[in-house]
């Protein structure tokens, strides 16, 4: 290699970096797993970091679980730590998933197994397997929930609808939103649907116009507190509105009550992902129409039947054509499938399952 031309193959080499075939011979006596997980600060993810850790040391394995407070860089230095401590596997929810390739080379390098958790790591080679539920799927859900809802296949409408999505950081938000657009954009195309503050993106592609970062709910809150008071104040009525996480919509929950809407009148109809319980309270309250359900128990299991296969030397089952691409390359995913559920389902699906108890939602 020489000249500008060897450079710039150099610099392109390293930004692709291969897998390294460094072959890791783990003892199951003493494996060791790393789970990386965003933050504590949402509900979901210190379920799925005690959980994934319970399955794990149910199978005899050493765990060591850590938590970034939604900070990258944070992550990144937990999983550099991993990597120096010497985990054979390390389970990673990111937070940006845009970021972690260095991080993950390096254990790559050191012939540690990769797992994306619930979040697909983008482009680098250096991830193994993915374990999620449908994405796109969840988004879909939304989507339909709301249709039902309104009745909207077979009134003219316009429907009123205000529309939010996930943080821009995270590829399962662009897939959440893909998948209720998927679903919705036929009505806002012919003008059943329509957003009074004009909140709606030229296309799926763009839904970062609408994201909320961190999928924090008060910055959800302060925005829905905007546009009530700029597009709704005069009486129009606003009949539904896409949440694509519990987090988002308990904080958009919290901006509708203070503007004095009331449940069974006037309330909008607000979707939601996750089961978190301040949302299910919510959806027996008639404040929130639906949630998708993703149990993480069977997400934690899913993970923790994949670190046996690995640590055994065997290929870990995925399930065939998953069609997650990270960008540089297809990820060989297990996919778990979504429920959605309305404030009858709670009984059966959240109680019975033991989920949360009936004394914990006052049942
Ligand atoms: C997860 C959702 C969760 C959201 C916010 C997404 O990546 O898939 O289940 O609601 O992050 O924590």
């Amino acid at each position: 290699l020489g000249g500008a031309g060897g450079l710039a193959a150099l610099a392109l080499a390293g930004c692709v970096a291969e897998r390294p075939t460094t072959e890791r011979q783990i003892d199951p006596e003493n494996a060791y797993v790393g789970i990386s997980m965003p933050t504590k600060s949402l509900e979901r993810w210190n379920r799925d970091g005690a959980n994934l850790e319970k399955e794990l040391q149910a199978l005899g394995y050493r765990t060591t679980l850590q938590y970034a407070d939604n900070r990258t860089d944070q992550q990144i230095s937990q999983i550099q730590n991993m990597v120096t401590g010497d985990v054979d596997i390390v389970v990673i929810a990111s937070i940006d998933g845009t970021v972690l390739g260095p991080v993950i080379e390096q254990a790559a390098a050191k012939g540690i197994t990769v797992i994306a958790y619930d979040r697909l790591i983008e482009g680098s080679e250096a991830v193994d397997y993915y374990v999620t539920f449908d994405n796109f799927r969840v988004g879909q859900m939304q989507g339909e929930a709301i249709v039902e809802a309104l009745g909207m296949e077979s009134e003219p409408g316009p429907f009123h609808l205000e529309l939010f999505a996930g943080s821009p950081d995270d590829p399962n938000a662009a897939q959440f939103f893909g998948g209720t657009w998927d679903v919705l954009e036929p009505y806002f195309a012919d003008g059943r649907a329509i957003s009074p503050s004009g909140k709606v993106p030229a296309s799926a592609e763009e839904w970062t116009s609408i994201g909320i970062l961190g999928w924090d709910s008060a910055k959800a809150q302060s925005e829905m507190q905007t546009r009530l008071n700029s597009f709704y104040a005069d009486g129009t009525p606003l009949h539904a509105v896409l949440a694509p996480a519990d987090s988002l919509a308990l904080g958009i929950e919290q901006a509708i009550a203070a503007r004095g809407y009331v449940p069974g009148q006037n309330w909008p109809f607000v979707t939601g992902q996750d089961a978190d319980k301040a949302n299910v309270l919510n959806m027996l309250a008639d404040k929130q129409g639906m949630t998708v359900f993703k149990d993480m128990r069977e997400q934690g299991k899913r993970a923790a039947i994949m670190c046996q296969s690995i640590i055994a030397g065997e290929e870990p089952e995925i399930t065939p054509d998953a069609g997650y691409n990270n960008g540089v390359k297809d990820v060989p995913t297990f996919l778990l499938e979504p429920q959605s559920i309305t404030k009858e389902d709670i009984p059966s699906v959240l109680v019975d399952s033991g989920f949360y108890t009936a004394d914990e939602l006052g049942l």
